[in-house]
Order: C-alpha cells, then structure tokens, then sequence
C-alpha cells in the first residue's frame, strides 16, 4: 500500500500537468504525518481508506426512437464521447477516456437484503462519521463538476434511507453545469419521497425489480415489498418519468420471465434493463447463475420475433432493444459477456469517501481523508487525477475477477 503525504501533496501543489501530478502521487510513500494527514492511501487491497467499522451489520431519460442499429441486433453502435478538448483533464485516463457521469454513494445501509449484492452474513458498516457528510458530498461533486462531469447519479445501499436525500438533490441542481442529477433505488420509498424528489429536480431514476411475481420478490430480496415497488414504478411514470428498471438475471430464478417484462414494456414507458449477474466479494457468483446476453436475446425472439436492436447513445452501457409499437424499450448490460470498458466514462464515490475509478478495480483512494486533512482542491485535484490515470484499459474478465478481492456490491454502488 502507497501512503501520500500531505508533504508530498505539497510539493505538487502549483503543478498543473495532472500525469505529471499522478506519477508523482503515485510514487509517494516516503515522508512524515506533519500536518494530521490520515490516510489517503491507494491500495490495491480492496479497501483503500482506514475504515472504521462498528460492529453492526446491514444487510436518464433516454428518449425511445426506434432505429435498427445492425440486423443482428448484437453490436453496439455507441460512439465514444469526443474526448477533443478534454485530453489534459483530470478525468482523462491513460487510454483517452474522459469521464463524464459520477455515481455517489449515499449510504452502506439497506432496507432489503438482495442476494446478489447483500452477502447472507451482512456488511461491517463504517461509522457514520467515516462517511461522507453532505457538505462533502457537494463539496467533491462540484470539484468533479469543475472538471467536466455533467450527469451524477446517487446510490448506495438504498439513497432513500438517507434523510438528507432530498436536499442533497436540491443543492446539486444548484451546481452550474451540471446537467443531470439521478437516483438508483430498488423503489420501496419512492410512493412517500418521488413527489418531493421531483420537485427538488431529480431529472432520473433507476429502480430495481427483480420479477413480476409477488412471491418471488421476498426469495431473492429477503423481505416484502413488491407491491410498494410497482406502486413507486408507476407514479414515476405518472410524474412524467420514464424510469428504467434494472433486472439482474439469474438462471433458475427470473430467467422464465424475461418475455413478461418485455410484455411489461408494452404499455409501461419504462426502460427495462436486464443486466448479467456480476461477481462481488460475498455473493458467490459462478457462471452457471448467469443468463449471458446472447440467451436471453434468443428467448425473448422466439416470444417475440420483431424484438429489434434500437440506438445506442454515446457511452450507453446498455444495448437498446425494443418491440416495435411497445411504449417502453429493453436494454441488456453486457459487462460480463460483452464489456463495455471502451467507452466508459464512470467514475465512483463510495459512501465511506473513496474513489474508485472501476467498479470491477479494487484500487481506491480516499477522497474523504484527504478533505479531512485540510487539502485544497488542487490537490484533491492532483489526487484525482492520479487515481483516473490508473485505470485499467478494460476489466480482468469473469472468471478472474470472480476470484478477486472487491467490495461487496452493497458498499460500492452501482
Ligand atoms: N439500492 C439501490 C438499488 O437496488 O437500486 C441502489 C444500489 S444497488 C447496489 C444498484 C444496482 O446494482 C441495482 O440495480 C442492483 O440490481 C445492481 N446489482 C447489485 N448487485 C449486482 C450484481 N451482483 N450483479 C449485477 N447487478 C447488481
Ligand atoms: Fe439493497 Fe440495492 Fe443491494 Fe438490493 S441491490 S441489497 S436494494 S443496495
């Protein structure tokens, strides 16, 4: 593990050539503690920052053309941003990718327990005061503003069992520049918090649904609430939304019901999205559980033959498809069969405050230490800069990360 400084960041500090910043940054590790610097160390250990645990446990509105992009239906037709003049940003990588979106998480709390995400035996939660307050979640999200990010997406664990949410969403759409500010939440909260979410500014959100059977809801969440969910799906809609629903497919649990949330999108202007179940420290992933993109592809056209490939826009994680006449659209997110590394252009905040600039990476950097030490925004920037350097061209594959030490999905945010 790497410690920087506060001496280092010192010596950095007029820098403006922000490689220049991240080799030095990253080359850190030699000097002393004058000034209280705690630790915003870059590690490649999983957990960047010194997390202070307590001994509980917890548990874009895309418009909808229908354009066929290629008769297979099968490649993705996004072009990268134009990365022209952003080339000596902070938040360009080694490989030219800038990077627009940032995704903040909120909290490490849940009031489900999904399988998927939620390893049986709970998560360590840090400390509230180890997690980012409010002030230094808008303090970091307008430095990243600064530097070009225009869309941030809140997430957690659950953003609604965070009390603040509704301000934080309002003194984000005070940020110039920024253009969209969204929500993921699995929607059990959104019947009593939508309506003042909206009227805060929230221009997106995701909401997680897992099945359309009732039943089956309390199996793969570990508590009810299905109904709540539908009721915080449709008065989206209602409010003007056109929300997407993130599904993650699982072999032997929703895999029969893909054509029914395709029928789903019929009437519902939703984007559907079906995502490949990814492997998470805790989850006990393995390939046989997962639907692979071509499969369930194939399932959906022998219920409906005219399912055809839709555009993609620029950066897209998702593959667009839609049944022609159906109000809403499907989108498949690939990561595991067909990543979508290429064009990334996410970077994340954990609720603890750490950077991490890949979701599969288990390199991060604390952010929140290095606020707490007193840093300016020039380093932060420099810090930033370093991390966003590091990034890999593209993730280790499947099977290897499905053996690599990350967080578990609850204490990311995706
Ligand atoms: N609680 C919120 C929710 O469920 O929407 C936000 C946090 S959750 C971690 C964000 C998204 O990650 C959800 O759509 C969830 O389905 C997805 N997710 C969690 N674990 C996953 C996994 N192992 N594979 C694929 N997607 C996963
Ligand atoms: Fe909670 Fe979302 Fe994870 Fe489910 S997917 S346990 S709702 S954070």
């Amino acid at each position: 593990m790497l410690r920087i400084t506060q001496t280092t960041l010192g010596a950095v500090r007029k820098c403006n050539h922000w490689a220049e910043c991240g080799e030095l940054l990253l080359r850190a590790g030699v000097g002393g503690n004058p000034t209280g610097w705690k630790s915003a160390a870059i590690s490649a250990n999983g957990i960047g920052n010194s997390r202070s645990q307590s001994s509980m446990t917890s548990g874009e509105s895309s418009d909808n053309k229908r354009q066929i992009s290629s008769s297979s239906g099968t490649t993705n037709n996004s072009k990268p941003e134009d990365t022209s003049n952003t080339s000596s940003s902070p938040l360009t990588d080694k490989f030219g990718r800038f990077h627009s979106y940032l995704r903040i998480s909120l909290t490490e709390r849940c009031n489900l327990r999904c399988k998927y995400c939620m390893p049986a035996e709970g998560v360590q939660l840090t400390h509230k005061d180890n997690l980012l307050s409010k002030d230094e979640v808008l303090r970091l999200a307008s430095l990243f503003v600064e530097e070009g990010v225009r869309k941030i997406r809140l997430t957690g664990g659950e953003p609604t069992v965070r009390k603040d949410l509704t301000e934080i969403v309002e003194r984000l759409k005070r940020i110039p520049l920024l253009e969209s500010v969204g929500i993921t939440t699995n929607g059990l909260m959104l019947t009593r918090q939508l309506v003042g979410l909206q009227r805060a500014g929230l221009d997106a959100l995701n909401i997680s649904l897992d099945t359309l059977k009732a039943a089956k809801y309390e199996q793969i969440s570990r508590r009810k609430g299905w109904d709540r969910v539908i009721a915080g799906i449709d008065l989206a809609i209602q409010l003007g939304y056109k929300p997407k629903v993130n599904c993650v497919l699982m072999k032997g649990f929703n895999d029969d019901e893909m054509c029914d949330f395709v029928a789903m999108t019929e009437e519902r202007h939703v984007d559907v999205r079906f995502i490949e179940y990814m492997p998470f420290t805790g989850n006990r992933w393995d390939t046989s559980q997962m639907v692979p993109f071509r499969e369930a592809l194939a399932t959906i056209r022998t219920r409906y033959p005219q399912f055809e490939a839709l555009e993609n826009g620029p950066n897209d994680t998702s593959k667009a498809y839609g049944v022609p006449g159906f109000r809403g659209q499907i989108g498949f997110i690939t990561s595991m069969t067909e990543h979508f590394c290429g064009t990334c252009n996410r970077l994340r905040i954990t609720a603890d405050g750490n950077l991490k600039v890949c979701l599969f990476g288990n390199t991060e950097v604390s952010l929140r230490d290095a606020l707490r030490a007193g840093c300016s925004e020039d380093d932060l920037r420099c810090l930033i800069s370093a991390a966003v350097k590091r990034k890999k061209k593209q993730h280790a594959g499947m099977l290897n990360l499905s053996q690599m030490k990350n967080r578990p999905m609850i204490l990311i945010g995706g």
